[in-house]
């Protein structure tokens, strides 16, 4: 197979054959020759209806003949200039008019760099130096968020070369409980810059927050002047107009984006009120920089794509998630297995639990022996899903109604391999 053999060589050259962690998985990954719509086809020939779509990104599908197109002129203009651009006061005009809370937008070029950010940003808003995140939540790679982290970091010990003296301004609690933070911020709640939030965890499968918990922290922190931020990375775009915050109905103080808002091409952003936003250089004092922040072409396929996500695009998504995840629970009531289909619009996981899943703890029953052999059998038959238990699977607007009567046929077969 030349997947294997280019995994072989590959080894040589990237550590574990790799450039992200959660793309290793045994024996080895299949390598992409190209993709189009929901199917994704590797360099063996074989193809794949893809539900990782790049780990969220792909929201419209792959090569969205729009997106290509409108790249493809940008291209022809030059890929990076070093000076502004209108596209991205029209990028940012756009995410201020679906987004609650955005008054502002700073581009930058990955969901990591906009969570270093945004906390950097908190911290000096408030003049306070500790963060609340939550067990196995994910916000990227950066030093202050890297413990009990989710995504491929999720069960791992924390990563060497993160400074203690980083991480002890980092303050751990479990989802979906309030008595914890309630206590923890009575005791300290004076020294909290920020709470950072998944709104919907989705570094960890999909864990929803519990009716009123996302309204709780509102309260909480507006009542102690702490900011509260929500990582948007995944939802934003995907579950709404307006991501998660328009879905609840609670208004965060900044957001975090990345992954769709650059139609396939790396961005990040951090948005939020005027009188936090202006506080970032130039025009304010708190230091953000990058050399390709604001990239036209990413901001090219970033517009091109939110101008396709409007009411009937989610309508749609919607419909397309419930058909997925009713067929998956009809899938397990033939096999008599009580596992748990999680999920919301077009998110979804199975836990291989019989337990409810609502924190990183409940999430941590399920049996990940079981779903390596759920994962490859899905594989050998062609559906690809992210290949751990603590992923999110997406659809995209190109899952066919045959894509998800197929896939559930093969989700089948999976479950039978474990039963
Ligand atoms: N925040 C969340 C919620 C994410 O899911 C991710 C990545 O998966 C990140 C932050 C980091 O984004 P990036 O991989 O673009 O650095």
């Amino acid at each position: 197979m030349k997947s294997e053999e280019l995994f072989n060589e590959s080894k040589k050259f990237l550590p574990g054959g790799v450039d992200s962690p959660v793309r290793a998985y045994k024996p080895y990954p299949f390598f992409a020759e190209r993709a189009k719509g929901s199917k994704i086809i590797d360099v063996d020939g074989k193809t794949y209806i893809d539900y990782c779509l790049a780990y969220g990104p792909m929201v419209l599908g792959h090569a969205n003949p729009e997106v290509m197109a409108e790249v493809i002129l940008q291209l022809k203009n030059g890929s990076a200039y070093g000076v502004p651009t209108e596209k991205e006061i029209e990028l940012a005009k756009m995410v201020v008019k679906k987004v609650p809370c955005a008054d502002m937008v700073r581009f930058v070029n990955s969901g990591t760099e906009a969570t270093m950010s945004a906390i950097r940003l908190a911290r000096a808003a408030t003049t306070r130096n500790k963060i609340v995140k939550f067990e196995g939540s994910y916000h990227g790679a950066h030093d202050y968020v890297l413990v009990k982290s989710g995504s491929g970091a999720m069960g791992l010990p924390d990563s060497p070369g993160v400074p203690e003296e980083t991480t002890k301004n980092t303050i751990l609690v479990p989802f979906n409980d309030e008595d914890v933070l309630l206590d923890l911020v009575k005791d300290q709640g004076d020294s909290i810059a920020a709470i950072i939030i998944e709104p919907i965890m989705g570094n960890i499968g999909f864990i929803p927050p519990k009716k009123g918990y996302l309204e709780f922290l509102r309260k909480l922190t507006s009542e102690n002047d702490i900011i509260l931020i929500f990582d948007e990375v995944i939802t934003g775009f995907r579950i709404a107009e307006g991501g998660a915050q328009e879905y609840f109905g609670v208004t965060p103080d900044l957001v975090t984006f990345g992954k769709i808002l650059g139609g396939g091409f790396p961005i990040g952003a951090l948005a939020g009120k005027k009188e936090l936003m202006e506080m970032i250089a130039p025009s304010g004092n708190v230091y953000q920089a990058g050399t390709f922040n604001g990239n036209p072409i990413s901001v090219t396929a970033g517009l091109t794509t939110l101008k396709q996500l409007n009411h009937s695009f989610y309508s749609e998504m919607n419909l397309k998630g419930e058909k997925l995840r009713d067929g998956i629970r009809d899938v397990l009531v033939e096999n008599d297995l009580n596992y748990q289909v999680a999920g919301l619009s077009s998110m979804f996981q199975v836990y291989l639990t019989e337990k409810e899943v609502w924190n990183y703890e409940d999430a941590k029953t399920a049996q990940i022996d079981k779903f390596t052999h759920y994962f490859q059998t899905l594989l050998n038959n062609g559906v690809f899903v992210p290949p751990a238990q603590f992923e999110c699977c997406f659809l995209s607007l190109m899952h066919s109604d045959d894509d998800i009567q197929n896939t559930l046929e093969i989700i089948d077969k999976g479950m039978k391999t474990i039963k």
